[in-house]
């Protein structure tokens, strides 16, 4: 039986080891925190159909309920782009209830759970022989490093896999969340409820004020590309205040800043005796560092290669790398390319192209699941006449939509097997669009 241990009690990892253990592996999980204090105490959104897909029954209602649609609030511009979606595509989940149904699930099944237990990895003569825990070594066939996205076990793997160490500068959010109490007395319109402000107030990155009517608090968050200081995080807080009037300033929970991931997945996230999933291979979607969904797809293609391939080989890892990219991590190259594009553009022209329409509701909703835009040559047609003012934006714009598809294609073309070579031109190939 294949000893495996997973660095983290992240989504992926835990998913990764509930499988694992029903298959017959013998798996440990070892997490930082305490079972009371891991993940987040609030709630957030997941695709509701990633369940299905991955076999999970649905989640208890008592954890969930129905996601709102967004309002896209832009730079500058009085008008609010309101995604109607006909059946709401995600769940509000619950994040802590979540994992520990998850956990629940995984020790049925056999596996071992060490909590408030802080590993690092086992490193050898350039092999992964397994963890360090606490005082002494723990040997493994497999270490599975969910310890997200500042991992430092992702960092000791030996340098002959090529691993990126380290995200690259704008690649990750610095990301306020907090949860407020509510000013009494002051309606939201129905559809104003889940505002999201693009490139708010003119710098790189978004935030988003949610008052649903369901919830005691209003859901602050705050995520800039390039860091993010408290004179800053002041600014951006007190400029929802004046847009958003139910918002007061009594934090009731959370308050601290964490980091995401937003960018496309690694392109090597296998070594021998090693894979990163979740944060730790940045499996997000670059466009609103969403991971859960695309954590829970990668836990389920890891263990059904491992129980194929009965190998941990980089070579028989290699194919969990290029399922994920198959299945969901080519999208993402695409939405990364247009991420990069936004950040870097001139607010004044997103303005335009909202106030003008020829960006309409329909396409922030495709971003907003981690698709990538699609449009017809009707359509393309129908934006060229509203755009025709303005047309160095729109060129931009068809350019960004062409090179993000063809980030896809060039990410979908990922080689079958593990073969060094081919792999760099790949990589290399991949970069010329990402970077
Ligand atoms: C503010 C915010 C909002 C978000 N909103 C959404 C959303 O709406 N929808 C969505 O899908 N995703 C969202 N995400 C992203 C989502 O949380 C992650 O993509 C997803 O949970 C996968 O992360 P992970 O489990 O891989 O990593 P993490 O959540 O970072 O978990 C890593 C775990 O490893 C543990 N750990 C770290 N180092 C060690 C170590 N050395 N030893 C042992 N344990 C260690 C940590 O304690 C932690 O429990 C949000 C994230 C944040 C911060």
């Amino acid at each position: 039986m294949a000893k495996v241990l997973v660095a983290g009690a992240g989504i992926g990892g835990v998913m990764a080891a509930y499988r694992l253990a029903q298959n017959g592996f013998d798996v440990t999980v070892y997490e930082a925190k305490s079972y009371d204090k891991v993940t987040y105490d609030w709630h957030d959104d997941i695709a509701k159909d990633v369940f299905a897909r991955v076999g999970l029954p649905q989640p208890d209602e008592s954890m969930r309920r129905e996601k709102r649609n967004w309002t896209f609030v832009v730079p500058g511009s009085p008008k609010h782009l309101f995604v109607p979606l006909e059946v709401a595509t995600d769940y509000t989940i619950m994040r802590r209830p979540l994992l520990h149904w998850l956990i629940g699930l995984a020790r049925e099944a056999g596996a071992k759970f060490e909590f408030e237990t802080t590993v690092g990895l086992w490193v050898k003569e350039d092999k992964v022989l397994g963890l360090a825990v606490d005082d002494h070594n723990v040997k493994a066939d497999l270490v599975i490093d969910c310890t997200g996205v500042d991992s430092r076990l992702r960092e000791m793997v030996p340098e002959v896999y090529k691993i990126q160490q380290k995200p690259d500068q704008y690649e990750v959010f610095s990301a306020f969340r907090g949860f407020f109490e509510r000013n009494e007395g002051v309606e939201v319109p129905d559809h104003e409820t889940n505002r999201a402000y693009l490139l708010h107030q003119g710098g790189k990155g978004i935030s988003w004020c949610i008052a649903d009517p369901a919830d005691k608090e209003v859901d602050i968050l705050i995520g800039r590309a390039d860091g993010l200081d408290d004179n800053t995080l002041n600014v951006l807080l007190e400029s929802l205040r004046e847009d958003n009037p139910v918002l007061s300033d009594k934090l009731v929970s959370g308050g601290k800043v964490c980091r995401i991931p937003i960018r496309y997945p690694l392109t090597r996230m296998v070594a021998d005796g090693y894979v990163a999933i979740g944060d730790a291979a940045f499996m997000t979607i670059p466009m609103l560092g969403s991971g859960m969904a695309a954590s829970l797809d990668a836990a389920q293609i890891l263990s059904e290669v491992l129980v194929q391939h009965q190998s941990v080989s980089k070579e028989a890892l290699w194919h969990y790398q290029v399922r994920f990219f198959k299945q969901v991590g080519a999208d993402f190259c695409s939405v990364d390319v247009l991420k990069r594009w936004l950040l870097n553009c001139n607010p004044d022209d997103i303005r335009w192209v909202v106030d003008s329409g020829v960006l309409a509701e329909s396409d922030f909703g495709a971003v907003a699941t981690g698709e990538p835009f699609k449009l017809t040559v009707k359509q393309i047609i129908q934006k060229a006449c509203k755009g025709i003012s303005r047309l160095h934006v729109l060129l931009a714009i068809a350019g960004v939509m062409k090179k993000g598809e063809k980030a896809k294609k060039v990410a979908l073309a990922i080689p079958e097997v593990y073969d060094e070579e081919a792999i760099s031109r790949w990589e290399a190939k991949l970069h010329k669009f990402l970077k």
